[in-house]
């Protein structure tokens, strides 16, 4: 017998199988999210914003740090930064907003709210692949409807998952990620009054997109749309908002974790957003060199080139040659997104972000001297 604490290496206690034994075999079967190491890599694969700030304003920003409290716990309801917020993302008055660590956080804050068992979430694939891990950890059942072959929106279908699921909610990527592309506004408009619980509009990508739900935000009371700082430049500080009725958003706080939105996070969000006309300008200079780069990728043959309202752009290349190509990147210090492994209408495709313009130019030269 060995002692209680030491490990044993007997079968039916090994470590192998009391993990196998005490954990959620839905979990067990999940893979984590894997980030690559991009080190020496031009990363063009995470949808980043490239710029940094200028010097000055990186002065200014480090001197507003100087007088933030790190020996106190940040501001709750970020009160503040909120304010902030709802006049840059032109929040409706009306209109309540949550904060999340990053708009993942909040997707998980409102599944952790929804979750009661056997109740659905529904989305499309492709799609972002955080709605279906998410509702996994919380044990919800996923149902992610295919898009057509073009990614636009199976309206008929969609309606007809929502009809037989009842969901508890519906999760839309406008525009959606890995696609870029806007789904028909009126058919989302038909699918929040079918929803029978709520629909979010997840505009993660709003700031190149030039379109919006938010000022529709109030003609339903089941409708909320999501918001990340994360495109607009501010990937590193994990800031993400929920915008809609407070009887929803006063439910959903209950499973907030107290202080989610750190001290840094929350002055660092603040000055960023007092200096909005710099990642405003960044953001118009990305969607410049977004018509650009889709421009030269439709100059190299073989290629489907999938039009973009986001900050990436998809592309299809030749039967069977994306894992090469991918590696045939890396290889020349490009670092892309290889979506062949997700398969589907994934098969065969690549996702692009929009750089600078230096590193866009070296990835068309890397693609062409790779193309067949
Ligand atoms: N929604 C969509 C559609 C996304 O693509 C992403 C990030 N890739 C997120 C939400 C999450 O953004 P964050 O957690 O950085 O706010």
């Amino acid at each position: 017998m060995s002692k209680p604490g030491a490990s044993d290496n007997s079968d039916a206690n090994s470590l192998p199988d009391r993990v196998a034994r005490w954990l959620r075999p839905e979990i067990r079967a999940l893979s984590a999210y894997h980030v690559p190491n991009a080190s020496g890599l031009i990363k063009l694969d995470a949808m980043e914003n490239p710029y940094t700030w200028p010097q000055e304003m990186t002065t200014q920003w480090l001197e507003t740090l100087r007088q933030a409290e790190l020996n106190r716990y940040p501001d709750p309801s970020a009160s503040e930064l909120k304010q902030r917020l709802r006049v840059a993302m032109a929040v409706p008055a009306g209109a309540d907003i949550l904060l999340g660590n990053g708009s993942d956080e909040i997707i998980q804050m409102v599944l952790l709210a929804l979750a009661t068992p056997g109740q659905t979430v529904v989305s499309v694939e492709p799609g972002f692949v955080m709605y279906y891990m998410i509702a996994t950890f919380a044990g919800m059942n996923y149902v992610g409807v295919p898009l057509q072959d073009d990614f636009s929106l199976d309206k008929k279908a969609l309606l007809a998952a929502i009809q037989e699921y009842q969901p508890a909610i519906v999760f839309l990527a406008y525009p959606n990620n890995p696609t870029g592309n806007l789904f028909d506004a009126d058919a989302i408009e038909e699918i929040i009054r079918a929803t029978p619980g709520l629909v979010i509009v997840d505009e993660a990508y709003h700031a190149f997109a030039d379109d919006s739900f938010m000022p529709r935000l109030t003609a339903y009371d089941n409708l909320l749309v999501m918001r990340t700082v994360s495109k607009m430049g501010l990937a590193g500080l994990r800031l993400g908002l929920l915008a809609g009725p407070a009887a929803w958003l006063n439910e959903f706080d209950k499973v907030r974790l107290p202080y989610n939105i750190n001290v840094l996070t929350q002055a660092s969000a603040e000055f960023a957003l007092q200096h909005a006309e710099v990642l405003k300008t960044q953001t118009e200079q990305i969607k410049q060199d977004r018509a650009l780069l889709e421009k030269a990728l439709r100059q190299i043959k073989g290629l489907t080139v999938y039009p973009s309202r986001a900050n990436f752009i998809l592309v299809r290349v030749p039967r069977g040659e994306a894992e090469r190509i991918f590696e045939g990147l890396k290889a020349k210090g490009v670092l892309v997104k290889n979506l062949d492994k997700v398969g589907g209408l994934l098969k065969d495709c690549i996702r692009v972000t929009v750089g600078t313009p230096e590193e866009n130019a070296a990835f068309i030269s890397a693609l062409n001297s790779l193309a067949t």
